[in-house]
């Protein structure tokens, strides 16, 4: 029987996972199918028909016609399209949010929020629509004028991670999509149904408000398309989301055909907690950092550096949380529930493997570090100590609640430590001394992208740049200048004047 949150999408047990444009879905199968697998209890929620090499040439093909019209499209008219858009999301935010938990296994207000965010980056996107700003510069030359303008890029192919399947897209689509560009979405084989429902609930809202087609959609069984796509020349730029591995295999193929990639990879990240920090704003951001959807956000918080005058008092009232937190582990669908279970049984295989080794490497196991016996992919998050910051597992990103707690003495020290891993995208001071908190954010301090003072590491605002350094990749995504990667550049002089001066000076008499 199909699932009632499936059914108020309109979704069935077996879907197709190709949007070829013209309003028209997919019929034919023979590309594989893709399963839709509830982390809550194992069973198959729904079947997706992967898409052809023949159907990705006609996605393609059919993209590059649309990009030929939206181009000429006036932004603030783009911006329209996804006014549109965003107001349909409210409408199904209720029952979109709960597709989410159940098919990726974050809690229901999470699911919620998700589509929340993709909600206020749409809303954002409409104010940028007015406000691609180029510069004007003077020029050196008499009778000259220069500035630069910002023109669509064309392609944006957007390949997302399971554990955000639906604000990833919104993300980048929206954005590109003001930006004059036509996007092309692979998302994960773990979350299709929620990309499917997505791009439903869009596309027929640009439809009802006679909008051509922006948005295409196409799923993989394997990755043979999806490597077919990242080396294709016709998208100039391949925007991936998702592990590190596989990121820099992507970057490393769209730039040896000089693509642009846009790469937002894992973390590893930490707060730190001075010995001024106030313990009734630090234990709820780190219990929510490290917990909040079972561990599975790139911005968890998977290390914690406290000072040694207030180490005892702090792991103390953790493992305290913790108890709590055990309490209401459960379906995610469930809005009492604080955590759902992990993504896949991988996942499960992933966090007691980095269990086993945090011990094998000489830590200790405060709280959690097992499966719990019941059907599903559900763990106890887990507090470690007794590591140091180089021991290879705290160094990795373990996609799962595993919070490694450490000492520190002087904040030198911490900040020296929270830099040292190969991942950078985000980082939390908890202090009441200002003098701790701006040494924090200067140039010298946290080497990431992100970095909050009395704040947790997660739940970031769309109007920031999203993104982080290092094995993180370097990509901005969602708020600020972030849409420049949408467009490319031109830089515009105009001579208006009766001779014909050369810059720099340089003389060429004939
Ligand atoms: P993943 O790397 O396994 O998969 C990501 C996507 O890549 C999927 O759509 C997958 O099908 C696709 N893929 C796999 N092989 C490919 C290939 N050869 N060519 C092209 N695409 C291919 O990641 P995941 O397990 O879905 O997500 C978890 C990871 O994502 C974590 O490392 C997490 O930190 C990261 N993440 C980062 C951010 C960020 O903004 N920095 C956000 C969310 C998730």
């Amino acid at each position: 029987m199909t699932h009632s949150v499936l059914t108020a999408l309109g979704l069935t047990e077996l879907e197709s996972g190709t949007y070829l444009g013209g309003g028209e879905w997919s019929t034919t199968g023979g590309a594989g199918l893709v399963e839709s697998v509830s982390p809550t209890d194992g069973q198959v929620l729904a079947r997706v028909n992967a898409t052809t090499q023949a159907e990705y040439e006609t996605i393609v093909e059919r993209a590059q016609a649309a990009f030929k019209v939206w181009r000429q499209t006036p932004a603030p008219r783009r911006g329209e399209a996804i006014r549109l858009c965003a107001d349909a999301l409210r409408t199904h935010k209720d029952a979109l949010g709960s597709l989410v938990a159940l098919e990726m296994g974050k809690s229901k207000p999470e699911g919620d929020g998700e589509v929340q965010e993709m909600i206020d980056i749409g809303e954002f996107a409409v104010g940028l629509s007015r406000q691609l700003y180029g510069l004007t510069m003077h020029s050196e030359r008499p009778g000259h004028r220069m500035y630069e303008q910002w023109h669509p890029i064309g392609l944006v192919g957007i390949i997302s991670a399971f554990n955000f399947p639906v604000a990833v897209w919104a993300w980048n689509s929206f954005v590109a999509a003001v930006c004059g560009d036509i996007s092309i979405w692979k998302p994960s084989p773990k979350t299709p149904l929620s990309a499917i429902a997505s791009m439903k609930i869009c596309n027929e809202a640009l439809k009802a408000g006679g909008f051509p087609d922006i948005f295409f959609l196409f799923n993989d069984a394997g990755n043979e398309l999806a490597q077919r796509f990242v080396d294709d020349k016709r998208v100039p730029l391949i925007s991936f989301t998702g592990s590190t591995k596989v990121g820099r295999h992507v970057g490393e193929c769209v730039a040896r055909r000089m693509g642009r990639s846009l790469l937002e990879l894992g973390g590893n990240n930490a707060i730190i907690v001075d010995p001024s920090a106030d313990l009734n704003l630090a234990i709820p951001a780190i219990v929510f950092g490290a917990v909040g959807t079972a561990g599975q956000r790139c911005t968890t918080t998977r290390r914690l550096f406290v000072h040694e005058s207030i180490y005892d008092e702090v792991l103390g009232k953790l493992k305290t949380a913790y108890k709590q937190v055990e309490g209401k582990i459960g379906d995610p669908t469930d809005a009492a529930n604080l955590m759902g279970p992990l993504n896949s049984q991988d996942a499960v295989k992933g966090y007691l493997d980095a269990i086993a080794r945090a011990k094998a490497q000489g830590g200790t196991i405060e709280t959690g570090g097992e499966a719990i016996d019941r059907p599903g992919n559900f763990v106890l998050p887990a507090i470690v100590t007794g590591l140091t910051n180089d021991a290879e597992v705290v160094q990795t990103e373990t996609f799962a609640p595993i919070l490694y707690v450490m000492k520190y003495s002087t904040l030198e020290e911490a900040i020296e430590l929270q830099n040292a891993v190969p991942q950078g995208l985000s980082s939390s001071i908890f202090t009441t001394n200002l003098k701790n908190a701006e040494q924090f954010l200067t140039a010298w301090g946290s080497d990431c992208g992100i970095a909050n003072v009395n704040i947790g590491t997660s739940g970031a605002e769309i109007g920031g740049a999203f993104g982080g350094e290092k094995e993180t990749g370097g990509g901005r995504e969602s708020g600020s200048d972030a849409w420049k990667a949408y467009m490319r550049r031109q830089t515009n002089t105009i001579n208006y004047s009766d001779s014909m001066p050369l810059a720099q000076g340089i003389k060429f008499d004939l």
